[in-house]
């Protein structure tokens, strides 16, 4: 394979950019993102992810110019380089809160049902659910599969919420007892406590109404592909 002079001096500044960002306290200018951005550069993926996910986690008042460009320009990268790239990126990324995944996730398109699968079997049941009705880019058959094993794993969460009796100020009547112990009406498909909403299987109403658009999108999808 032969290799053209520029290809070479980009691969030449991607690995100085790499030792550069090795360093906690550098931070890309506009004018590296925007090298990196359009060089499509990999490689650089979670070193350029911690300088995102530090600039966030500072107090908005602290943040420098940097921080502020890490913030806008990394989602930028995230789109620019090659979707599989992007996902091994966000999804075995480890030091980032669940708040910050999951916005990436949803901004860049990223859902990709089999390692939300994974996410699942590790009892990461809140990200899944959180970005259940994202889209992505372009649909295989194998992509369908997995949407379909994924959606039937959610569907057998088990049931850790119940109708069982309680004794009450008026006498013993059924109750819902929610996930977290919550005393409910009998009916109650989902807890009434604040902050709560959790049914038996442990999910809110906005939880359920993205599973719902999954089990669509499933269908819509069997529909093109048949
Ligand atoms: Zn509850």
């Amino acid at each position: 394979m032969g290799v053209s002079c520029e290809q070479l001096r980009v691969e030449e500044l991607r690995m100085r950019y790499e030792e550069l960002l090795e360093d906690p306290s550098v931070y890309p200018t506009e004018a590296n993102w925007q090298f990196i951005c359009d060089h499509r550069l990999e490689g650089l993926g979670h070193l350029l992810m911690a300088k995102y996910v530090t600039s966030l986690d500072r107090d908005e008042l602290d943040r420098e110019e940097l921080h502020q460009v890490a913030i806008e320009q990394f989602p930028n990268y995230l789109q620019a380089v090659d979707r599989l790239y992007a996902l091994e990126v966000v999804y075995e990324y480890s030091q980032a809160p669940d708040e910050v995944i999951v916005d990436l996730i949803r901004r860049c398109r990223l859902f990709d049902a089999a390692r939300l699968l994974g996410w699942l079997r590790q009892d990461r049941v809140w990200e899944v659910m959180a970005v259940l009705d994202v889209y992505q880019p372009e649909y295989e058959p194998d992509d369908l599969e997995a949407m379909r094993a994924l959606s039937a794993a959610i569907h057998r969460l088990p049931a850790e919420g119940r109708v069982e009796e309680r004794r009450g100020l008026f006498g013993v009547g059924m109750k819902y007892i929610c996930p977290n112990g919550h005393v409910n009406a009998p009916d109650a498909e989902y807890c009434s406590h604040s902050g709560c909403g959790l049914n038996a299987q442990g999910l809110t109403a906005d939880q359920v109404k993205r599973l719902e658009v999954l089990d669509t999108r499933i269908d819509a999808l069997t529909h093109l592909m048949e």
